[in-house]
Order: structure tokens, then C-alpha cells, then sequence
């Protein structure tokens, strides 16, 4: 791989941007493209709703803490507010709006009748016991009922929040309303209104997308090599199905680092394994067996494809110029920075965007909401089917407008959920 771009010296690359600079500097580069008339741009550049709350938590040990989270929607011209919630110590005001207004386009570049939102709280859920982190999520929710609810905003599952969690989130909205709202929240047990094929779904669609990419380049998955960042539920599922489809996983890392395996040379890593080894709380790099990889050595692991399935900001102009993969597969929200983006380009690499590529999951999250609220339940395989044909379709139509147009799966897809939001907007017009 060349690039024609200068190398870098370290002091010559400036500080990484934030999360929400980095989605309103996406949002501008479309909003010039599509000439937007500059009051909507500026519309569209601001949440329409921030909330923080500061909330008390009796732990354990009978003490009273402090904690602080957020719950943000973007924008609701196409419809209810959708997003997940994240539980990190990373969780910030900035990194919330971003998200959510992430979920804005995704939303509508799959086409689906949601608004974009996010939620979060700031601490480290693995320092937590059980029965603290039930009592968090229990005010956090009702903290935030002030803006949830089926029909205005509907959580979903993000970064160390899961199918418990949002059980508990339904089960303290419905207590405060004195009856069952399952609508509530998606990524919800099956056995109180989840969706088959809700909780593999992110995962799903970034092999969905993997495939029609390979497709396009006249390949298919089998035998592609993959490196994967993060082990939780995007990464894991999608290392799942892309094996169920032929590849060769070369390499798979969480926030400690991870293992690798040489394709030809060492046996094939044994994912369950890893899985299981990781559920029982331990780091990666710890896991007996295995040759270990830092998380930069990951990102320039030279194979067909690389799904990015952790974090933010993970390649930068600092490490980007090393990655040696011929696809990047989103799995994560936002983990290439701008100006990443552009050496990425340059180089040759192709990146499926992340408001394409993760759809998966709000997909399947608007089906279970919509089987919630007709009573009716469909097959997996039916879900799988569903999935199936909407991603591809949101996939052919942003590679048909990065053709029509000559500019990047990134930005395409932008434009396409941007004008998808700005054409709502006209339609309803500017209240009152
Ligand atoms: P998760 O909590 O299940 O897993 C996150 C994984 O990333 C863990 O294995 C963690 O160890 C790893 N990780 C964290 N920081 C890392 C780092 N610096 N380097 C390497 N690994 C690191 O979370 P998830 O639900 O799988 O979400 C992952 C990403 O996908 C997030 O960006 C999230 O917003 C996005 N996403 C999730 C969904 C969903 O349905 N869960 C949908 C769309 C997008």
C-alpha cells in the first residue's frame, strides 16, 4: 500500500479531536455538499435535548456515591429518539451528543422511522457488584423517564450495558406507570419482549456489509483473513458469523490487548475459548495458550479485512498510515478520526462507515419494538431475513451515491441520512 501524503513526525500531528468535533466536523464536509440552506445546518448541528443527572447509589458497603449520566436526543423529525446507553468511565456530555447524533443519520440511512439518541453514565461497571449496578441503573432510569418512553425515546444496549440491564430499565418505567411497557426498551430477554436475532444483530450486519463489499471487489468471504478490535457483543458475534462464512479470524484483541494467529503457521483461535475466558472476568492478554498482540499491533495486522468493534478514536493520524487491511469494517461507533479518514483514503483502504456498517442493531431493535407493539413475535428466521434486506439496501444505495458522486462510503452515506433528515424537516416545516 502507498501513500502520496508526506509521513508525519509525532510533533507534527495534532491533538485528536473529541468525539462530537469529530461528528459535527462529518456533518459539516456533508452539510457543504449538499448545500443546506445554513439554518437547518445549524439546526442540525445541535441536540434538540441534553439532559445530566446527578443521582445518589447505596452501595454495598452502605455508603451513599455520587454519579453522573446524560441522556441526549439529537434530532426527532423522523420519529421517535433511538439510541443505546453506554456505562464507561469515559462517558461524557461530548461523547453522548456525538453519539446521538450518529444515531440521527443511521437511523436514516437504514431508512428506519427513528430519531437519533444516546444515554450513558460515567463509571466502571466492573467495579461494581450486581446488586450496585441494578440499584444505578434503577435511578438512572428513573432519573431519565422524564424523556424516555415508547413512543418519545427508546433505549437500547451500548457498551457494557446488556439484555439485564434493559430488564431492569423496563421493569422501573413500568413500576412508575403501574403496568408492563416493554416498548420501552430494546436488547430486551426474550422471555419479557425481546426479539430473536436482536442480540447478535450489530454483529450481523457488519458481515453483512463485509460480504456485499467482498462481492463488489469480485471475492467472497471464505478463506478472507480478519482482525478484530474488541471482544464484547459486536466483535464476538461478528467473529462468529464471518467464521460461519469461511474466514480465517487472524487476530482479536479487547482493551488489554489480545492474540493473533498465523494463518498457515499456528492453529486457528479458538474464539468460544476466548469468549468464555473473557465472561469469567479475566483480560485477554492473560489467556493461557495464546501468542499476544498489543492493540497497535492489531490495527496494523496485515489482513483482508478489519472490523473495529471497541471504542472511539482508535485510528489516528498517528497509526493510521500502518494499517495494512484492504477494508475497515465499522463494528464500533466513530473509531476513525477524520483526518484518520482522509490517510485511510489515500492509502487505498476501503472503510465501510459505522452509520452503515453497525446499523444491525437498531435495525433489529425497531424490529422488536414493532413485534412489541402489535403482540406478534416473528422467527428468527424471519428477522434474519429482514435484517438481511434492509442492510443490503442501504448498502447499495450508499455505494450508488459514493459512484454517482466519486467521494467515500462515509460520505455518502452522510448525505444520504442527512438529506433523508433535512427533507423531514421541510416536510413538516419549523413549529409554530
Ligand atoms: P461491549 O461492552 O459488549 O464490548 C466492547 C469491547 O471492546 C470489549 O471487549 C472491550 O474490552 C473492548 N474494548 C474497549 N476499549 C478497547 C480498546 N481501547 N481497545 C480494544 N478493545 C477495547 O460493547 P459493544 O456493545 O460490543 O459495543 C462496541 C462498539 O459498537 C461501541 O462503539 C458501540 O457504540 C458500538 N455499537 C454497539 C451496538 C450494539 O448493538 N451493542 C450497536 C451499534 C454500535
Amino acid at each position: 500500500m502507498t501513500t502520496d501524503k508526506e509521513p508525519l513526525g509525532q510533533s507534527d500531528i495534532p491533538e485528536e479531536e473529541s468525539a462530537y468535533d469529530m461528528a459535527l466536523q462529518q456533518f459539516n464536509e456533508a452539510a457543504e455538499v449538499l448545500d443546506l440552506e445554513q439554518g437547518i445546518a445549524e439546526y442540525l448541528r445541535r441536540p434538540q435535548r441534553e439532559l445530566t443527572v446527578n443521582f445518589p447509589v447505596r452501595m454495598d458497603s452502605g455508603d451513599i456515591r455520587m454519579f453522573t449520566g446524560y441522556r441526549v436526543q439529537h434530532n426527532l423529525s423522523r420519529g421517535p429518539a433511538k439510541g443505546g446507553i453506554r456505562y464507561h468511565t469515559m462517558v461524557s456530555l461530548d461523547e453522548v451528543k456525538a453519539l446521538a447524533m450518529w444515531m440521527t443519520w443511521k437511523c436514516a440511512v437504514t431508512d428506519i422511522p427513528y430519531g437519533g439518541a444516546k444515554g450513558g453514565v460515567t463509571f466502571d461497571p466492573k467495579q461494581m457488584s450486581s446488586n450496585e449496578l441494578e440499584r444505578l441503573t434503577r435511578r438512572y432510569a428513573s432519573e431519565i423517564s422524564v424523556l424516555i418512553g415508547p413512543e418519545k425515546d427508546i433505549p437500547a444496549p451500548d457498551v457494557n450495558t446488556n439484555p439485564q440491564v434493559m430488564a431492569w430499565i423496563m421493569d422501573t418505567y413500568s413500576m412508575h406507570h403501574g403496568y408492563s411497557v416493554p416498548g420501552v426498551v430494546t436488547g430486551k430477554p426474550l422471555e419479557i419482549g425481546g426479539s430473536l436475532g436482536r442480540l447478535d444483530a450489530t454483529g450481523r450486519g457488519c458481515m453483512i456489509v463485509a460480504a456485499r463489499e467482498m462481492t463488489r471487489r469480485g471475492k467472497s468471504l471464505q478463506g478472507a483473513t480478519v482482525a478484530v478490535q474488541g471482544l464484547g457483543n459486536v466483535g464476538y458475534h461478528a467473529i462468529r458469523l464471518l467464521e460461519a462464512q469461511g474466514c480465517r479470524i487472524v487476530a482479536v484483541t479487547d482493551s488489554s490487548g489480545g492474540c493473533y494467529s498465523d494463518p498457515g503457521v499456528a492453529p486457528e483461535l479458538d474464539i468460544e475459548k476466548l469468549r468464555a475466558w473473557k465472561a469469567s472476568g479475566m483480560p485477554l492478554v492473560e489467556c493461557p495458550g495464546v501468542d499476544y498482540i498489543t492493540n497497535e499491533e492489531l490495527l496494523a495486522m496485515p489482513c483482508d479485512i478489519l472490523v473495529l468493534a471497541a471504542m472511539e478514536g482508535q485510528i489516528t493520524p498517528k497509526n493510521a498510515l500502518g494499517v495494512r487491511a484492504g477494508i475497515i469494517i465499522e463494528g464500533a461507533n466513530g473509531p476513525i478520526t477524520p483526518r484518520a479518514d482522509a490517510i485511510l483514503e489515500d492509502m487505498g483502504v476501503q472503510v465501510v462507515p459505522d452509520i452503515l456498517a453497525n446499523a444491525g442493531g437498531v435495525v433489529a431493535s425497531y424490529f422488536e419494538w414493532v413485534q412489541g407493539l402489535q403482540h406478534d413475535f416473528w422467527e428468527q428466521e424471519e428477522v434474519e431475513q429482514r435484517l438481511e434486506k434492509v442492510m443490503s439496501k442501504a448498502f447499495e444505495q450508499v455505494v450508488a451515491m459514493s459512484q454517482e458522486k466519486k467521494i467515500t462510503m462515509r460520505k455518502a452515506a452522510l448525505l444520504l441520512g442527512i438529506s433523508r433528515v433535512v427533507k423531514a424537516i421541510e416536510l413538516r416545516g419549523i413549529y409554530p
